[in-house]
């Protein structure tokens, strides 16, 4: 699982999951570029603490994403980039704006195809890279009230085969982690109540932690999976088995 030198690209490190990613990285000697959209504060800690570059990129923005790749390109090539960033918009489906299909949808399939694009257009030049895109039990199971994020992650799945497919003759991986239940700010602003039942219906009996998810990610992105392109890896404590 070395990953010491590569140069790697996280979207939204600036909290949660994505943060134990840079952490885990940065630790194992990766360079890391990591993007946020609104939490400042909180990305020129994480930089801080790690020697981690933070940048101001909303992942919907594609001349941003750009932006962003040719910075890590000009550190000496793109290894890796990890497409993280995602939002909810929970809600039922007849009560549901379309602001809040939009919004998810945008940010987390549009914003993770745009990076994918502007990620595979450098590594298809240099033969090598790895992606790895953060999906969810969600969109492989379903979920009431998340029709929009369920459906963002299964079309994020769905696209990494098919990239997985377009660009494996050039020895480019395209991977998905698919966490359950992770403490991070997006569990933790649902109903109490429903996470205690989320718990008791998880075989391990509790909540994933981010590192749990970034040592899966830090698997994917180095030379240990090199042969390993097109899959979704389940990471939930037994929950969807
Ligand atoms: P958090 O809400 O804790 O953090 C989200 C991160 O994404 C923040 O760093 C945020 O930046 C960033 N972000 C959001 N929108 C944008 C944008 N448009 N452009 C750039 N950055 C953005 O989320 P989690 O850590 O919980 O989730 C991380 C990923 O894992 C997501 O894709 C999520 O769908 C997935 N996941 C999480 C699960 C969980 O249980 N937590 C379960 C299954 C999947 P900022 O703070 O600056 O706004």
């Amino acid at each position: 699982m070395n990953v010491e030198n590569k140069v790697v690209i996280v979207t939204g490190g600036s909290r949660g999951i994505g943060r134990a990613i840079v952490e885990d990285l940065a630790s194992a000697g990766s360079h890391v570029l990591f993007t946020y959209r609104s939490s400042a504060e909180l990305a020129s800690q994480v930089a801080e603490s790690t020697g981690a570059t933070a940048v101001l990129a909303d992942v919907t923005d594609e001349a941003a994403c750009q932006d962003i790749i040719a910075q890590a390109e000009a550190l000496g090539g793109l290894d890796g980039v990890v497409n993280n960033a995602g939002i909810t918009r929970d809600g039922l489906m007849l009560r549901m704006p379309d602001a809040d299909w939009d919004a998810v949808l945008r940010t987390n399939l549009d914003g993770t195809f745009r990076m994918c694009r502007a990620a595979a257009s450098v590594m298809l030049r240099q033969r090598r890279g790895s992606i790895v895109n953060l999906t969810s039990i969600s969109g492989i199971r379903g979920n009431a009230g998340q029709a929009n994020y369920a459906a963002s992650k299964a079309a994020v799945s769905a696209m990494s085969r098919s990239l997985a497919k377009e660009l494996a003759k050039r020895s480019i991986r395209v991977n998905c982690v698919a966490p359950g239940f992770i403490d991070t700010d997006m569990v933790r602003s649902m109903d109490p109540r429903m996470v205690d039942g989320i718990k008791k219906a998880i075989p391990m009996r509790r909540i994933g932690r981010p590192e749990e998810i970034a040592a899966v990610v830090r698997f994917l992105l180095s030379d240990a999976a090199s042969f390993i392109t097109g899959q979704e890896l389940v990471v939930d404590g037994g929950l969807s088995v």
